[in-house]
C-alpha cells in the first residue's frame, strides 16, 4: 500500500493505475462503517484509494475540528489489511493553499435536515469532494448511507457538474446493539451510549410500521418523536420523514423512497442516523 501527502504524487500513481478506480473518501479514525466502503470498492474496482483528511471547511466554527478523534497508524494498519492500493493524507495547506476562494454549493439539497442546523457545512463537504474527485480521478466513489443527506448531495454535484463518476451508497453499519457506527461515539460515555440507543431503536419502529403499512407522514413522524421522548437526556435537533429525492419534509402520504431522518446531541456529542423507506434512488 502506497501513502503520499501531495496531490503532485497522486497524479504520478493515477497515470498508470489499473482501472476502474475506487474511492473511498473518510475523516479517518476508521471503523467498520468506513471499511464497509473499502470492501465494496475492492470488490467492484481494480484499483482502490482511500483519503483520510479532516475537512476544516466542513466544521462550523463552534463544532468539534480541533478535537475531532484523530489515528493515522491504526488508519494505515485497518487500510493494509483490507487490499488498498493507495491511501491519500494530505496536510490542510495542500488542499486549501492560501488564497484559496473557490466554493461549490449544491443550494437546494444543502438546506434542510443538516444544512438548516450546521450553515455552510454541506459548501465544505461538496468543495472537499469535487477537490478530491479532481485530485484522485476515480471512476467510482463510495458514500455512507449514514450520511444520506451528504450522500444526496454529492449525487447532485456529479450529475450537475457532469463528473464522470458512479457514486455508490452503501448501507449504515451497525453495533449489536443498534447504534449506528460513526468516529463520534468515542466521544459518548457508557450512560450517553445507552440513552443513544433510542436514536436506532426509534427508527426501526417507523421502519416497522411503514412495513406493516402506514403510510401517513405525520404518523409516522409521531411514532418517532414519541419513542425519541422517552429518553429526555437525547435532545433532537430534528426527527422527521422527508422525500429521499429533495429532502424536503413529508406532509400526507409517504410515497417511497423516504428518509427518516434523527439528529440530536448526547450530552456534548451530536449524533445523526436514519433509514429509508423504499429503495435508495438509482
Ligand atoms: P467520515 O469519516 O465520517 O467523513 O465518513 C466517511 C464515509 O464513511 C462517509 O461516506 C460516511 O457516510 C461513511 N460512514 C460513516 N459511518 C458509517 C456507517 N456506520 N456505515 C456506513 N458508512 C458509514
Amino acid at each position: 500500500m502506497q501513502r503520499v501527502t501531495r496531490v503532485a504524487e497522486l497524479r504520478v500513481w493515477r497515470r498508470t493505475a489499473a482501472e476502474p478506480v475506487g474511492f473511498v473518501p473518510t475523516m479517518g479514525y476508521l471503523h467498520d462503517g468506513h471499511l464497509a466502503l473499502v470492501r465494496r470498492a475492492r470488490a467492484e474496482c481494480a484499483a482502490v484509494v482511500t483519503s483520510i483528511f479532516v475537512n476544516p471547511t466542513q466544521f462550523g466554527p463552534q463544532e468539534d475540528f480541533a478535537t475531532y478523534p484523530r489515528d493515522l497508524d491504526r488508519d494505515l494498519a485497518l487500510l493494509a489489511a483490507e487490499g488498498v492500493d493507495l491511501v491519500f493524507a494530505p496536510d490542510v495547506g495542500e488542499v486549501y493553499p492560501p488564497g484559496f476562494q473557490t466554493w461549490v454549493e449544491v443550494s437546494e439539497l444543502s438546506r434542510p435536515l443538516e444544512g438548516a442546523f450546521r450553515p455552510g457545512h454541506f459548501r465544505g463537504v461538496a468543495t472537499v469532494v469535487l477537490k478530491l474527485f479532481n485530485m484522485v480521478q476515480p471512476n467510482r466513489a463510495y458514500f455512507g448511507q449514514k450520511d444520506a443527506q451528504q450522500a444526496r448531495i454529492i449525487e447532485q454535484m456529479v450529475r450537475d457538474l457532469d463528473l464522470p463518476i458512479t457514486i455508490v451508497t452503501v448501507p449504515t453499519v451497525r453495533e449489536a446493539d443498534g447504534l449506528a457506527l460513526s468516529s463520534r461515539n468515542v466521544y459518548l460515555s457508557a450512560a450517553e451510549r445507552q440513552a443513544a440507543l433510542v436514536i436506532s431503536r426509534a427508527l426501526r419502529a417507523v421502519a416497522a410500521r411503514w412495513a406493516a403499512g402506514e403510510r401517513d407522514a405525520a404518523e409516522l413522524r409521531q411514532v418517532l418523536r414519541d419513542i425519541l421522548a422517552t429518553e429526555p437526556s437525547v435532545r433532537p435537533d430534528y426527527a422527521t420523514v422527508a422525500d429521499l429525492r429533495t429532502l424536503v419534509e413529508i406532509e400526507g402520504r409517504v410515497t417511497p423512497p423516504a428518509l427518516v431522518a434523527v439528529a440530536a446531541r448526547v450530552g456534548r456529542t451530536r449524533l445523526i442516523d436514519n433509514v429509508v423507506l423504499g429503495e435508495w434512488l438509482t
